[in-house]
């Protein structure tokens, strides 16, 4: 008799007896289970594994760090590590994000942003704090990155804590100029303090995919009307979209960008907010009450910024966008081949993210259908999450040919089993 876990799994619901593996060691693009499977990771273990699992010059890093230094407070502290890698993420960012403020997770990079933004009009004296949000966005699962992101099923229970915020709609192909105008017209009003944006993909909102074209008319609303525009690239960034950061694609540099997710190749947690000069100067002074009022105990973890340098490391040696784009031309041929085969709608790509809807009539996070085909994945050692009917990829740049077909295979057959 086995008796029950005590773990309690984020976003799993344990009630429907599911079985979760149990999984002992990863390389590259797989993940080997206790009892003997061999599975695809085609999601990237949630989007963060972007070279491949246990990278080993990351790997090493992470090893020698943790034997020199493995913690350090940081206010009023540094490291190596730390200084390494702001100035390395200032060689490689647009130059205008001069400075790095480091935390642990998307979420909290989410939270430093909305902070930087309201602390910046809080003291230069004309306090603002209204946050303008697009439609199906996601920022993170905290009480203030909820707020910022899209309502429905997964935060009904704590929306009386969420605070209000103004919505654009999402610029549908065809009706981007609705977007553009309510952009407007809610930059205008005179309160908002920043317009937070996924750049060209909103991820857990769907793999909804928008032009650069639009992503470029946003910035130059919010600069027209001095509302900061805040870019969260906590999944976009580290080629994801086939460029460094997804904002590349539209010549667009945010006042504030997020970056957590790929930033150590996955292997660590960490996050960086990245802020132009304005915003640190509005905190820069020798009042101490116009300090930027924000910690966690592991703020730029040593082990985990040694990660980073590795993965910058990578970038900087290694040809990562031909790999992706390489990939990314070996998943528009496999999906459209499954198109061939399988009522299929919305086909969509950017870069290594690539997406189509099946066509059922059901719609929603919940439908039954993204379980049915998750489940029949998974018998099939290919780990995928359909977002309710969108079933997506976004494998680690390192997927190999025979790995691809492995994974088009399993969807083949798992549509014609659903279906
Ligand atoms: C995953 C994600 C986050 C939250 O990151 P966590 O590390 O899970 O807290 C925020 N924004 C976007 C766009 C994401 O995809």
């Amino acid at each position: 008799m086995t008796t029950r876990s005590p773990v309690w799994h984020p976003f799993h619901q344990h009630g429907l007896g599911e079985a979760i593996p149990l999984v002992d060691r990863a390389d590259g693009a797989l993940l080997y289970t206790s009892d003997g499977r061999e599975v695809v990771d085609a999601i990237s273990s949630w989007w963060v594994t972007t070279h491949g699992h246990n990278h080993p010059r990351i790997v090493s890093a992470i090893q020698e760090q943790a034997a020199k230094l493995d913690q350090l407070i940081f206010a009023g502290w540094t490291h190596q590590p730390a200084e390494d890698l702001a100035r390395g993420l200032r060689a490689i960012m647009p130059r205008e994000l001069e400075y790095v403020f480091y935390s642990d997770s998307g979420s909290t990079a989410v939270e430093v942003a909305l902070k930087m933004a309201l602390g910046f009009w809080a003291n230069i004296g004309e306090p603002r704090d209204r946050i303008i949000v697009m439609e199906h966005s996601y920022h993170g699962d905290t009480i203030g990155t909820m707020s910022v992101g899209e309502r429905g099923v997964f935060n009904r229970a704590y929306s009386p804590l969420l605070f209000d915020v103004e919505t654009v709609p999402f610029p549908q192909e065809g009706s981007e100029q609705a977007t553009l105008d309510a952009l407007e017209a809610a930059c205008k009003a005179g309160d908002a303090a920043a317009f937070i944006v996924e750049p060209l993909v909103l991820g857990a909102g769907g793999m909804l995919m928008y032009s650069a074209g639009t992503l470029r008319e946003m910035r130059a609303i919010c600069t027209r009307h001095d509302v900061l525009f805040i870019a969260d690239e906590v999944m976009t960034g580290w080629g994801r979209t086939g460029a460094l950061l997804a904002c590349e694609h539209a010549g667009v540099v945010p006042d504030i960008l997020c970056l957590a997710k790929g930033l150590t190749g996955g292997l660590m947690p960490l996050a960086v907010t990245m802020a132009s000069a304005p915003i640190y100067d509005a905190h820069y002074s020798t009042d101490r009450s116009k300090l930027f009022f924000h910690s966690s105990s592991f703020t730029a973890n040593p082990i985990a910024c040694a990660a980073a340098n590795a993965n910058l490391a990578i970038w900087r040696e290694e040809p990562v966008l031909e790999r992706v784009a390489a990939l990314a031309e070996r998943e528009a041929q496999g999906f459209a081949r499954i198109a061939q085969r399988h009522p299929i709608t919305n086909m969509r790509q950017s870069g290594s993210i690539i997406a189509m809807d099946v066509d059922v009539p059901e719609t929603g996070y919940l439908a039954d259908i993204g379980l049915k085909m998750r489940e029949g994945l998974f018998a099939r050692d290919i780990l995928l999450r359909p977002l309710g009917k969108t079933l997506y990829l976004m494998p680690p740049y390192c997927l190999t040919d025979a790995q691809l077909d492995r994974i088009m295979t399993a969807i083949d057959e798992t549509l014609t089993d659903v279906l």
